[in-house]
C-alpha cells in the first residue's frame, strides 16, 4: 500500500509552501487508495512551540487535508537512540563525546526522482554524519529516516530544498540495512521577484484564513503550483483533483506564486456560494468588528452580503465595501468630499429626503421612481444628484445600485445622511 507522508518541524508556522507539500501529499494518497501520516518532527525543543503545532494541526483541518495517523517525534527519542546504539554495535558509528556519528562510505548515490528523474550525487564531499547529537536528541536526517522506515513510508514528497539531504539520508538507510522509499521533490515556489518573501506571499495559513480567503480557494491555488489538471483549467476542486493527479505530471520548474491570482480565484469561490452560506463565514468578522451584535437581522444581512458578493476577492472585502450600512455615524473622507459634496446641493438633498420619508415601501423601485421624478422636476440631470448622493450616504464613489443601496440602508438612516450631508 502506498503510504505518504507530510513532515513539519513546529518552529513556526504553516507556511504556504509547507500547504502546498502537505496537499501534494495529501492528493497522491487519496489517488493512490494509501495513507496520508502527519509527523510533527518537534525534536529540537528550543525551537519547537506548542503554539505552532497547534496553528499546524489547525490549518491542516481547515484546508481540508484529513491525516490517517499522526506522529510526535519528540515521543519518539528511546527508538533513535535504539538505532544509534545497534550502529554503534555494529561499528557502522562511532562516538565522539555523546555523540553517535555514522562512518561514511565513499561509493556514488543515485536517486530516481519522481518528478526530477536520475539524480547523481558525488558522495566524496559527504562528511561522516551525526546521527545523535551530544544532548541526546538525534538530528533531522537521522529521526526522519528511522521514521519513514518505521511508519513503512513508500514516497517521500516534499520540497526541492530537500533534495541535498536525499544522499546522506539513503547513506543512513544503507547503514541501517533498510530499502529506501521513492522520492519525489517538488518544485520550488517564488515570488513575483524572486524568492517568496512575506509581501509576496509567505505568510501562515492562518493568516489568509483571518484576511478572509476560503479553503477551497487556497488548495484550488496551492494545487497549481506546480501541477495542472490540463485543459487550462483553473477552478478545481479536490475532489476532481484527485481523480486526476500524477506524481509524474508534477512540473520541474519553479512555480510562481500569485497573489492577484489567489485573490481572483478566492472571488470566483465567493461569487459562486450561495448567499446564506456566505453570511455564515462573514458573520464572525462582522461580530470581531463590533459591527452586529447578537440579535441581528439575518433575513436583512443575507440581502447585503447578496448585494456585495460580485465585488468580493476575500471575506474582509465585504467589511470595506459595506461598511457604511452598519456604522452609525458616517465619516466621509476629506478628498472624497472636496470632491463630490463640495457643492452645495442641501435643497435638493432636503427635498429628496423628504420625498422618500413619505415612502410606503422604501424599495429600490420607489426610490428610483421618486429619485427621478424630482430631477425632472427640477429640470436638473440625475447624474448632477446620483454621485453626490451616493457618497453622502456610503462614504464612497463607487458601489453597487443607488437604489439598491438606498433600500438595503433603511429609511432612517438614508434620511438622516441626506440631511446632515451640509450641515
Ligand atoms: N521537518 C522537515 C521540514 O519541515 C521535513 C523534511 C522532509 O519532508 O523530509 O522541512
Amino acid at each position: 500500500m502506498i503510504k505518504v507522508r507530510f513532515a513539519p518541524s513546529p518552529t513556526g508556522y504553516l507556511h504556504i509552501g509547507g500547504a502546498r507539500t502537505a496537499l501534494f501529499n495529501w492528493m497522491y494518497a487519496r489517488a493512490q487508495a494509501g495513507k496520508f501520516v502527519l509527523r510533527i518532527e518537534d525534536t529540537d525543543r528550543q525551537r519547537s512551540r506548542q503554539e505552532f503545532v497547534d496553528e499546524i494541526l489547525d490549518s491542516m483541518r481547515w484546508l481540508g487535508l484529513a491525516w490517517d495517523e499522526l506522529y510526535y517525534q519528540s515521543e519518539r527519542f528511546d527508538v533513535y537512540r535504539q538505532r544509534a546504539q545497534a550502529l554503534l554495535e555494529q561499528g557502522k558509528a562511532y562516538k565522539d563525546g555523546d555523540a553517535v556519528i555514522l562512518k561514511m562510505p565513499v561509493e556514488e548515490i543515485k536517486i530516481d526522482d519522481l518528478i526530477r528523474g536520475e539524480i547523481v550525487f558525488d558522495t566524496a564531499t559527504i562528511k561522516d554524519q551525526v546521527l545523535m547529537k551530544s544532548d541526546g536528541s538525534p538530528t533531522y536526517s537521522f529521526a526522519c529516516v528511522v521514521d519513514d522506515a518505521a511508519m513503512e513510508i513508500t514516497h517521500v514528497i516534499r520540497g526541492e530544498d530537500h533534495i541535498s539531504n536525499t544522499p546522506k539520508q539513503i547513506m543512513i538507510y544503507q547503514a541501517l540495512g533498510l530499502k529506501p522509499p521513492k522520492f519525489a521533490h517538488l518544485p520550488l515556489i517564488m515570488g513575483d521577484e524572486g524568492r517568496l518573501s512575506k509581501r509576496t506571499g509567505a505568510v501562515a495559513v492562518s493568516d489568509y484564513r483571518k484576511e478572509g480567503f476560503l479553503p477551497e480557494a487556497i488548495v484550488n491555488y496551492l494545487m497549481l503550483l506546480g501541477w495542472s489538471p490540463g485543459g487550462n483549467q483553473e477552478k478545481v476542486g479536490l475532489a476532481c483533483a484527485v481523480k486526476k493527479f500524477s506524481i509524474k505530471k508534477v512540473n520541474k520548474a519553479a512555480a510562481i506564486f500569485s497573489m492577484d491570482k489567489l485573490k481572483w480565484l478566492n472571488g470566483q469561490y465567493i461569487k459562486e456560494m450561495p448567499a446564506g452560506k456566505l453570511t455564515d463565514l462573514i458573520i464572525p468578522f462582522l461580530k470581531e468588528k463590533g459591527y452586529i451584535s447578537a440579535d441581528f437581522d439575518r433575513e436583512r444581512l443575507e440581502k447585503i452580503v447578496d448585494l456585495f458578493k460580485v465585488r468580493m476577492a476575500t471575506l474582509t472585502d465585504f467589511l470595506e465595501w459595506a461598511d457604511f450600512i452598519f456604522v452609525d455615524k458616517l465619516t466621509v473622507g476629506g478628498e472624497t468630499r472636496q470632491q463630490h459634496l463640495s457643492h452645495d446641493r442641501s435643497k435638493e438633498f432636503q427635498l429628496l429626503s423628504e420625498r422618500i420619508s413619505r415612502l410606503d415601501t422604501f424599495d429600490a423601485a420607489s426610490l428610483e421612481k421618486a429619485f427621478r421624478d424630482l430631477v425632472a422636476e427640477l429640470g436638473i440631470q440625475a447624474s448632477e444628484l446620483v454621485h453626490p448622493v451616493r457618497v453622502a450616504l456610503t462614504g464612497k464613489t463607487i458601489g453597487p445600485g443607488l437604489f439598491d443601496t438606498m433600500a438595503i440602508l433603511g429609511k432612517e438612516k438614508t434620511v438622516q445622511r441626506l440631511q446632515a450631508a451640509f450641515l
